[in-house]
Formats: C-alpha cells, structure tokens, sequence
C-alpha cells in the first residue's frame, strides 16, 4: 500500500481541522448543482440583497476601473470621510475619518478583530452562521446567551447574569440588529438598558449593524448612542446597497479603542493588504447618499416590508410560529407546534427538515442549528430574497407612495417568494410529494 501524501488528520490546524464550509455558502453552491441539474429550486438559503446595486454607485465604479494602485491599509481617506460623514448624519455620532477601518467585506474585519482582541466571543443565540466559527479558528472561547422565546432578543438580565460570574474578564459581544436570522431589532429602550450592562462590564460591543439601512421604519438607532465609548459599529455595501460580491466592509472605532484599530490594521497589512480600489472609489458615492439612494432605499424597505408581514402571515395561518420582521430580508419560523405530525414523517430537528424539505419541494432554507439553535428544535431561517428585485423597484415607483403594495403587486413581482412558502407551508402539512405536483 502507498503511503497517503500528507494527511488531514496529521498535518491540518487543529482549529479548522472537521470544519465544514460556511452554511450559507454551502447552501447557496448547493443551489448551483441542483439548478445545473435542471431541477427548480427556491433559493432562500443565502442571505443576499434581491435589489441592484444603486445606478449612481454603479456609474462611479465604472469611472473608476482604472483604479489600480494600493490604496493606504486603513482604506482610502475620501472613503473613511465619508463613512464617518455617514454615521454622524444617520446616528447623530462625533466620528472622525481616523476612526474608520475600510476592510474586504465586514466579514473579514470581524474575523481579525476576534484574532487580535485576547478575550471570549459572546452572542446570542440565534447568530449569524460565521461568528462562532471565526472564534473557533482563532481559539477564542464561544459562549452563547439565552434571548427572549417570541423575539429572540438578547435581555440585558441575561447579559449581566452571564458576566457577573466572572467581571473582569475581557469579552466581545456581538449584537446584531434588524438580526440575522431572525428579522427582530431592538428598540431604543432596550439597547439603552443593554448598553448599561455594557459600561458595567466594560466589554468590547461589536454592532454589527450590516441591516441597519433596511429597518422597515427608515429609522435605525445604533447602540454607539448609548455605549459609544465601548461600541464598533460594523457595517457595509453587502445588504443595503445589494453589493455582497462587492466586498466592502467598515468598522467604526470609538477613540478609546484605536488601538484596537492599530492592531487589526497591522493585520491588515501582513494578510489583505488593502480593499480593492475601484470599489473603495465607488463606495465614496455610496455612503455620501443624497436623493437617488434615499429613493432607492424607502422602495427597498417598502418591498422588503411588505413581502416580510405577508410571508410571515402564510406560515402562521399555517400553524409555525414566527416573530414579526422589523428589517432586512430574514424570517426565523419555528415549526414546532406541527412536531407531531413531523415526527411521524421521520422529522425530528431542524437538519431533517431542511433537508426532506429541499429534496421535495425544492425550497432551499438553513436550520435553526446552524445559528446555534438546540439541533432537535424546529426552527430555520428563511432568506426573502428570490425575486428580481430590479423589477420589484421600478413597479413600485409606479405605485403611489401613501399606497400600499398590496397583495397583487407581490403576486406581480415577488411571485417566486410567496409560492415557494406555500410549497413549504403544504409540505409541512403533508401534501402529496410527488415531484412536479403544484400543490406543493
Ligand atoms: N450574510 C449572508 C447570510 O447570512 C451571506 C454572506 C455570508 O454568510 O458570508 O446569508
């Protein structure tokens, strides 16, 4: 017998050795074979922006092509000006263009800010899929908190319960809001009151505010107004500006954490380097707004808001329980009070159902476990987002702004969305799985 040439087993990093690609990406390439394969598909896996990315944004990338040389590490200076310009506007805060780290993608910049800062990762469950991985790879202990059973929202009780054990220790907690996976925010109250056990605790408040621009409301509030001197503001082109493939993330430091900034910037320059050019330039045009943005933004939260309430309303007619969306393009249900008659189909946790479900009727969505959610529980994540949003945008310019959507207008425009929950809502319920049945 040959000796293998190197093993996984012997010679892969501990940390990563048995890690699976990110489920949001596995799913997404998932979808890619399934659609290659000729078989239609529902993609609600991915979490990604239906909507173009904004004309003007788009027209200043193109003059900007011939961008070619290295920009500065921290990022271009016109584009951490105008970041900070941005949230001084939005958020009424005092940053200064020194404050912003420009990264590739906020993914990226939280990933570092875990290598460099010595201390545990605390998040709320459920969480984004990559958190708890990123810690993991760089040996940062992950301790998950308890949130509310209808909202899914961290308390600032369990928050202090948690740290209380142990004060002085140093922790990142992430707090994510309008949340992914679950479409809940917080209100000003709320993240006040949280913000207060922040200062006792003196912790490192990661705000991964990447959904900020998506509240229904046009009205996010960042938790920096409360806790600025412990808070990073995290955010990006991803989701408001439809630009996940773009890349473009920004971290906003309060001045007492610069060193944090240092650290990770250092970091920067021994791995990435510096965020590709043309996109930062581009980027410039986007974070300065102005009306054609603004525009832009109101119709996207409008269709989002509008698809979100009808969608959440099928599956609870259908007997899932699922909190009301106050942003972004995520539905968290939770199918448990169907666990009976699920069981009898051999579905038992949110991997099974997932799983049956996809192979059945062709709707790809996350289970619950991969936000951390208990594995026998049946929750998972609905991404809203399978529809042409270009079109969604320009029909709804033709309806009047004090009008509603309405049922037709979804019907017209977010067709794909509002069949593929009925699929899964007749599924669950047991419809005949005879593949290319309509009734499911
Ligand atoms: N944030 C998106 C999601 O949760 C996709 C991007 C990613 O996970 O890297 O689906």
């Amino acid at each position: 017998m040959p000796q293998p040439f190197l093993s996984p087993d012997a010679h892969l990093n501990l940390q990563v050795r048995g890690l699976p690609i990110s489920a949001t990406l596995a799913i997404n390439e998932q979808c890619d074979r399934l659609v290659a394969a000729g078989r239609p598909v529902y993609r609600l896996g991915l979490g990604q922006s239906p909507f173009p990315v904004p004309l003007p944004v788009v027209e200043e990338l193109k003059a900007n092509a011939h961008q070619k040389s290295y920009l500065p590490v921290r990022g271009l200076q016109a584009l951490r000006a105008a970041v900070a310009d941005y949230y001084n506007r939005t958020q009424e805060l005092a940053v200064r263009a020194e404050d912003v780290l420009v990264g590739p993608g906020s993914k990226e910049l939280m990933f570092i800010l875990l290598m460099v800062y010595y201390g545990d990762l605390v998040i709320p469950t459920p969480s984004w899929v990559s958190y708890a991985p990123q810690a993991h790879i760089v040996g940062r202990q992950v301790h998950w908190l308890p949130t509310t059973p209808n909202q899914w929202l961290l308390t600032p009780d369990a928050l202090d319960r948690f740290c209380r054990k142990d004060p002085t220790r140093p922790r990142i907690v992430i707090l994510n809001y309008p949340n992914n996976p679950t479409g809940c925010s917080y209100s000003a109250e709320q993240l006040q009151t949280l913000a207060e056990v922040a200062r006792r605790y003196r912790l490192v408040l990661l705000s991964d505010e990447i959904y900020g621009e998506l509240s229904f409301t046009g009205r996010h509030l960042s938790i920096a107004r409360f806790y600025p001197e412990g808070t990073i503001i995290s955010g990006g082109l991803s989701k408001w500006c439809g630009a996940g493939g773009w890349r473009l993330g920004t971290f906003v430091f309060p001045e007492s954490l610069g060193w944090l900034l240092e650290a990770m910037a250092t970091v920067a320059s021994e791995s990435f380097t510096s965020t590709s050019a043309p996109i930062q330039y581009a980027a410039v045009r986007a974070f300065r707004g102005g009306l054609r943005i603004e525009r832009y933004l109101w119709q996207s939260r409008r269709i989002l808001r509008t698809l979100g309430e009808e969608l959440r309303r099928r599956l609870q007619a259908a007997g899932l329980t699922v909190a009301p969306p106050s942003g972004g393009f995520y539905l968290f249900p939770d199918a448990s009070p169907l666990r009976e008659q699920l069981a009898v189909r051999n579905i038992v946790d949110s991997e099974s159902l997932c799983q049956q479900l996809l192979e059945d009727t062709g709707v790809a969505i996350l289970p619950g476990t991969v936000f951390g959610r208990p594995p026998e529980e049946l929750t998972a994540r609905i991404a809203y987002v399978d529809f042409d949003g270009s079109r969604a945008l320009a029909a709804a310019e033709q309806v009047a702004a004090d009008a509603e959507l309405g049922g037709d207008f979804l019907e017209t425009w977010c067709g794909k969305m509002l069949t593929a929950v009925d699929r899964m809502c007749n599924w669950l319920h047991g419809a005949a799985m005879t593949k290319g049945n309509p009734s499911i």
